[in-house]
């Protein structure tokens, strides 16, 4: 069969959380929590499959959601967005990220991604016969290098995927990034992709910018969003995308054709739950304390902190003190031979550019993270 992806193998997040599993080692690699889910919102799902809402929900998603979705970036971003034609519900991020990029591109067109990247980028915008122009983000603090982006735009340039916080380095976009991504884009066709699936883990008072604050961006973006990061529950796979609605009629299209509508029951038991605010308001606190114990643990370790991270549940590390090992190489050794499992930095760049550092997921129950750090203890003391 002739691929449509042919240098594309399997996603690095399985391949480690299987090599975590085949060598029973505690899994820092893909990022999910270990902790149990709020009881109140399994309860809620619970109710309203015994309610009987187990048919299909409406294809753009229940008006309940929809509505609670509005209030909610109303509140948080001073954006008035409409339920009915801006809001659709999706499976997932990741699939409203495929959604945005089939709505948009043609064969031929251009999309400016950041590397790193998160890995579905790339392949989402090859499969729909459309090419990437990587821009590196700047070495080492990886903010963006602005003449670079300004230096990558074409005719051919369809739109531009930006990610904040963003996987895996936990950069956290500023007013003036936002403001330089408007201007540079403000006469121009290009679309804006704006992946803020993390939008409430920024630590140390830094503010999420939301694309949603800024009028003149949003006209001309898909702002995507996932319940998994929000309620921890990433195994859900829902999400949600914000776009003007002649964007939005667009992605709806594409959106009938592929899942058609997600989970009914799961809507319902996230619409109730949302009337709680302070179940996502709380989220900065509960990650910045995971952070910071990780980092604490960290100090004792021979690992170098790669920048402090101001977002995300990641964090990078260098390892040089340990080896000069590829950081692939060093990801699987670290796996097989101590018992804890990471993922690779590389893996975020197309052409496998390794900066040697390693990326570790701290959204873990405390004692899993102290585990982590017993194991890692014994590269010490060899
Ligand atoms: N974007 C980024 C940057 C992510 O890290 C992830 C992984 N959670 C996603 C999108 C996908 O989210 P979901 O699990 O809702 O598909
Ligand atoms: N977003 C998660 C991460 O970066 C993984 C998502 C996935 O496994 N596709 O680790």
């Amino acid at each position: 069969m002739q691929s449509k992806l042919p240098n594309i193998g399997t996603t690095i997040f399985t391949v480690m959380s299987n090599l975590a599993t085949t060598h029973n080692a505690i899994n820092l690699s893909q990022g999910f929590p270990d902790y149990p889910i709020s009881p109140l919102l399994i309860e809620a799902v619970h109710k309203a499959m015994l309610d009987g809402f187990n048919q299909y929900a409406p294809m753009i998603g229940l008006p309940l959601l929809r509505e609670a979705l509005a209030q909610k970036v109303n509140t948080l971003y001073h954006a008035n967005i409409s339920a009915d034609t801006e809001i659709t519900i999706t499976p997932g991020a990741t699939y409203a990220i495929y959604t945005a990029f089939t709505s948009l591109l043609h064969a031929g067109d251009e999309v400016i991604v950041l590397e790193p990247a998160y890995d579905s980028y790339i392949p989402n915008i090859e499969v729909n016969g459309a090419k990437a122009i990587c821009v590196p983000l700047s070495y080492p603090d990886y903010s963006v290098n602005w003449q670079l982006v300004r230096e990558a735009i074409s005719p051919k340039t369809k739109a531009i995927i930006i990610n904040s916080p963003h996987n895996p380095t936990g950069y956290v976009w500023t007013k003036e990034d936002m403001l330089m991504l408007d201007e540079i884009t403000r006469d121009t066709h290009i679309y804006i992709i704006s992946d803020e699936v993390y939008e409430h883990l920024t630590f140390d008072e830094k503010p999420h910018e939301s694309v949603l604050k800024y009028p003149s961006l949003f006209a001309r973006s898909l702002v995507i969003y996932s319940f998994g990061k929000v309620f921890h529950a990433t195994g859900w796979k829902m999400g949600y995308c914000i776009a003007p609605t002649e964007i939005m009629k667009e992605f709806r299209k594409i959106h009938q054709f592929l899942s058609f509508s997600c989970n009914t029951p799961m809507q319902i038991a996230l619409a109730n739950f949302l009337q709680y605010p302070k179940e996502y308001l709380s989220l900065p606190t509960f990650f910045e304390q995971k952070r910071n114990l990780f980092l604490n643990y960290m100090k004792d370790l021979p690992f170098t902190i790669h920048q402090k991270t101001s977002g995300s549940y990641f964090q990078l590390c260098g390892y040089e003190k340990i080896n000069d090992m590829p950081d692939k190489e060093f990801a699987i050794w670290l796996t097989k031979e101590y018992g804890v499992a990471t993922i690779p930095m590389s893996a975020f760049n197309h052409d496998g550019r390794d900066d040697k550092l390693i990326r570790f997921c701290f959204a873990k129950k405390d004692e899993t993270i102290e585990a982590a750090m017993e194991k890692l203890r014994e590269i010490c003391s060899e």
